[in-house]
């Protein structure tokens, strides 16, 4: 369970679209980056045609991680933007990370702005990126930072709001992890969760995107996104997905969008909220144990091939009944003791040790005994 100890009181007004939606999620797409006007208009075409999308993205300035590569196109693709508007009637979005974006994003009457990761963890430039907003009947969007923080979440919410900024939204993207994950980013839902409870008039839009760095896993993430009553989806859509010059990995076309989209299911929302989101806590508690218990069984069996390949070289057998039959009394007598029943304890364990003998034999044949 995730408790971040700030209270917070913002004044935030419900986006029309949001009072206006039923049950399907607010759906924001479009590509990584705006790369010409031939890719943004067509792309653009095509994601028209699905009712579902609401608001057109693209990243026009692109925070790259190292120098040299694609930084976007710049100010030319807000017109691109606006034949965009013009044509198709989506509203855009694109990513501001300087004051003057602000000014250029507006002067093309972008609809929504949003702040990206990397920008969300700098205060000072978060402040500044408010100031330029203050006055302007703009929609803003902030991204949660790279890092797992979510005071300096709210703080960047807070800051935007207290520029007069009402109609905000929050869009979590993942969080940069350390040990290893088959995320990108991982989604480490206990921070969108407690953000919820914190301000729970703040509609969060889930950017499956960025959390999973690959398209085969959108539509799991896309689901649980829904699942978790999140309000709505920002994903990336390029019409050539292969041919994208940012994040080619993880985009998908405008048809596959259509197609996850339609697999989506929907869910009541049954139950008090209070129960609702008591549950949701507790299951987000379960998911992140059962990743915690994944990697210890990962850790476990790394240190059984190294016991493996420590016997081969010494010649000494793999099976040996003493040390298992020890092992055996031992986790029971643990097991039992933590309230967990005998059957289950067996099964779990001669899996587990079946896992281990196999490991070690393939160890032994890979490398023949050493002279
Ligand atoms: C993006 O949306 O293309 C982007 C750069 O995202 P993030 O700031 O989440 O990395
Ligand atoms: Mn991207």
């Amino acid at each position: 369970m995730y408790l971040c100890n700030v209270s917070t009181n913002m004044d935030i007004a419900l986006p029309r679209d949001f009072r206006d939606r039923e049950n399907f999620p607010f759906i924001i797409a479009g590509p990584c980056s705006a790369e010409s006007e031939g890719q943004v208009l067509r792309t653009a075409r095509q994601l028209a045609d699905n009712p579902v999308v609401k608001v057109y993205r693209a990243g026009i300035w692109k925070p790259r991680t190292r120098p040299g590569t694609f930084e976007g196109v710049g100010e030319k693709g807000l017109l691109w933007l606006e034949k965009v508007k013009a044509e198709t009637g989506l509203k855009t979005t694109v990513e501001v990370a300087r004051t003057d974006h602000v000014e250029k994003a507006l002067k093309h009457g972008v609809d929504i702005l949003w702040l990206g990761a990397r920008t969300v963890v700098n205060p000072f430039v978060v402040q500044e990126l408010a100031e330029a907003m203050k006055g302007v009947s703009v929609q803003v969007m902030v991204k949660n930072p790279i890092i797992p923080d979510l005071k300096l979440w709210i703080g960047a919410l807070e800051r935007v709001n207290a520029a007069g900024i009402k109609q905000l939204f929050a869009i979590h993207r993942g969080f940069h992890y350390f040990e290893k994950s088959p995320f990108r980013n991982a989604p480490m839902w206990e921070i969108p969760i407690e953000l919820k409870r914190l301000v729970p008039r703040l509609p969060i839009i889930v950017d499956p995107s960025h959390i999973c760095g690959r398209r085969d896993m959108l539509q799991e993430i896309s689901q649980k996104a829904i699942d978790l009553e999140m309000d709505g989806l920002m994903l990336e859509v390029h019409e050539n997905p292969a041919a994208a010059l940012t994040d080619a990995a993880q985009q998908i076309s405008p048809d596959e969008l259509k197609a996850m989209l339609d697999k989506l299911v929907l869910r009541q929302r049954t139950g008090s909220p209070d129960f609702e989101s008591r549950l949701e806590v507790l299951r987000t508690e379960i998911d992140k144990l059962d990743g915690e218990l994944l990697q210890i069984l990962a850790k476990r069996l790394e240190i059984i091939d190294e016991i493996g390949d420590y016997k081969r070289k010494n010649n000494i057998t793999i099976l040996q009944m003493k040390r298992w039959a020890g092992i055996i009394a031992d986790r029971f007598s643990i097991g039992t003791n933590l309230g967990l029943r005998e059957d289950f304890l067996k099964k779990l364990l001669n899996l587990i040790h079946k896992e281990s003998i196999q490991r070690q034999t393939k160890i032994f044949n890979k490398n023949q005994p050493e002279e």
